[in-house]
C-alpha cells in the first residue's frame, strides 16, 4: 500500500459521513433470517420470535469532537451519551431495556470525575428505566472516548421504520428545533470570553432553555406513548440528530417520497430566535441545520388529522409529495426552497 502515490488516494471528505459508510458497508448484506433490518435506520431490527423483536444502536462520543469538557460537566456528558442513544430506540417506536457503556480514558482523569459521568449514567437508567448490561474501559493516548449502545424491544408489528411514508402523510415533529445548536453558540461564546479572561464568569442568564437543550437532552419517550395512547403510529419515523434538512432527507430518500414544509410552521424556541439575533445566525438556518435536538421527525396518514393538531408538543410543518417533486421548503414569503443537507457531517472540507 505504501507504493501508491498520494495521488491514488481518496481523501474521505470526498465521500462525506454518509457516503463513506455506504461505502465501507456496501459488500455487507444480511444473511441471518432472523435480522429484519441492518444498517440503515436509528437501530437494527432482530426478531426474537414470530410476534416480538430487539432493536439495537450505538453510537461513539469522542472529545474534542462532541464535546468539550471545558464547559461539560462529567454528570452531564453522562447523561447526555445515554440518551442520544435512547433516543434512536424510540424512533423505531420501540422501548429501551439496557445499554452498554465502554469508556477510553487519559491519565487527566480522575476516579471522582468518572464517578461523576457514571452518576450521569445511572440518573439516565432510573429516569428511562434501563439497566446497564456492560461495557468495556481502556485507557487512551488522548482524551476521553465513550462508546454507548441500546438494546430495546417492541411487537413487530409496531416497528416504525424510516422507509414507510406515504404520499399525502402529514409531515410532524416534536418539540422545537435549533435550540441545541444555539446553546452550543452560547456556551463557545462563554468559552472565547472566558479564554481571553479568566476572571470572567459564564454569562448565560436568559439562555438557560437553549444551553439545558445543548448539555441536558432528553428522548422523546413521552412523544412515542402519547401517540400509543391515541393509536396512532407514525408511517415513519427518524430522530433529529444531525438537523432537520438532514434527517428529512434520509426519511424522504428511503421513503423514495418527496416533501413540502413551511418556514412559517417551523417550531422554534423564542430563546433560539434571541441567540440567532445576537450571533447573526437565521432562526431558519439554526432550525435546518441545527443537530443534536434529538426530537422526533415523523409522517402519519391524513386521516389521523384531527388527532394530530390537537397533541402538545407536536407541529404538523408539512406534507409528503410524490418523490419526483423532490424536498422543498416553502418560506415565509412563498418562496420554494429545494432542501440541501448542511447539517453535521463529520468529513466535510
Ligand atoms: P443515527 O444518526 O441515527 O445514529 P447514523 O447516521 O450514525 O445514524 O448511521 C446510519 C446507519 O449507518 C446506521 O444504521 C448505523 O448503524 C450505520 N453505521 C454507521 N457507521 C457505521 C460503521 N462504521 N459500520 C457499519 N455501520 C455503520
Ligand atoms: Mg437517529
Amino acid at each position: 500500500m505504501f507504493e501508491e502515490s498520494a495521488q491514488d488516494l481518496t481523501p474521505i471528505s470526498r465521500l462525506g459521513e454518509f457516503g463513506l459508510i455506504d461505502h465501507l458497508t456496501r459488500e455487507f448484506v444480511v444473511h441471518n433470517p432472523d435480522v429484519l433490518k441492518g444498517i440503515g435506520d436509528d437501530a437494527a431490527v432482530y426478531a426474537i420470535n414470530d410476534k416480538e423483536v430487539h432493536v439495537v444502536t450505538t453510537d461513539l462520543l469522542v472529545e474534542a469532537v462532541h464535546f468539550d469538557l471545558r464547559y461539560v460537566p462529567m454528570k452531564h456528558l453522562g447523561y447526555k451519551a445515554v440518551v442520544v442513544n435512547l433516543s434512536d430506540i424510540y424512533a423505531m417506536n420501540a422501548k429501551p431495556f439496557g445499554i452498554t457503556v465502554s469508556v477510553a480514558i487519559s491519565s487527566r482523569f480522575t476516579v471522582e470525575a468518572l464517578d461523576e459521568f457514571y452518576e450521569g449514567v445511572q440518573i439516565a437508567c432510573q429516569h428511562y428505566d434501563v439497566d446497564l448490561l456492560g461495557g468495556d474501559t481502556s485507557s487512551s493516548r488522548m482524551g476521553l472516548l465513550v462508546s454507548v449502545t441500546a438494546i430495546g424491544k417492541a411487537d413487530k408489528k409496531d416497528i416504525v421504520y424510516r422507509s414507510g411514508a406515504q404520499e399525502h402523510d402529514l409531515l410532524c415533529v416534536s418539540g422545537d428545533l435549533g435550540g441545541a445548536y444555539a446553546g452550543l453558540q452560547v456556551l463557545e461564546r462563554e468559552k472565547a470570553v472566558f479564554l481571553k479572561n479568566a476572571a470572567l464568569q459564564p454569562d448565560l442568564v436568559g439562555r438557560d432553555y437553549v444551553v439545558g437543550r445543548q448539555l441536558k437532552p432528553e428522548a422523546r419517550a413521552d412523544v412515542i406513548r402519547m401517540l400509543r395512547e391515541q393509536g396512532i403510529k407514525p408511517t415513519s419515523m427518524i430522530d433529529l440528530s444531525d438537523g432537520l434538512a438532514s434527517d428529512l432527507l434520509h426519511l424522504t430518500k428511503l421513503s423514495k417520497k418527496g416533501a413540502t414544509f413551511y418556514e412559517d410552521k417551523l417550531p422554534i424556541d423564542h430563546e433560539t430566535m434571541l441567540v440567532a439575533e445576537d450571533m447573526k445566525i437565521p432562526g431558519l438556518t439554526m432550525a435546518m441545520n441545527g443537530g443534536e435536538d434529538y426530537e422526533l421527525l415523523f409522517t402519519v396518514a391524513l386521516e389521523n388529522y384531527d388527532k394530530i393538531k390537537t397533541m402538545k408538543g407536536i407541529t404538523i410543518i408539512g406534507h409528503m409529495v410524490e418523490e419526483e417533486a423532490g424536498v422543498h421548503l416553502i418560506t415565509a414569503n412563498g418562496t420554494m426552497v429545494p432542501v440541501k443537507a448542511q447539517g453535521w457531517n463529520h468529513f466535510k472540507e
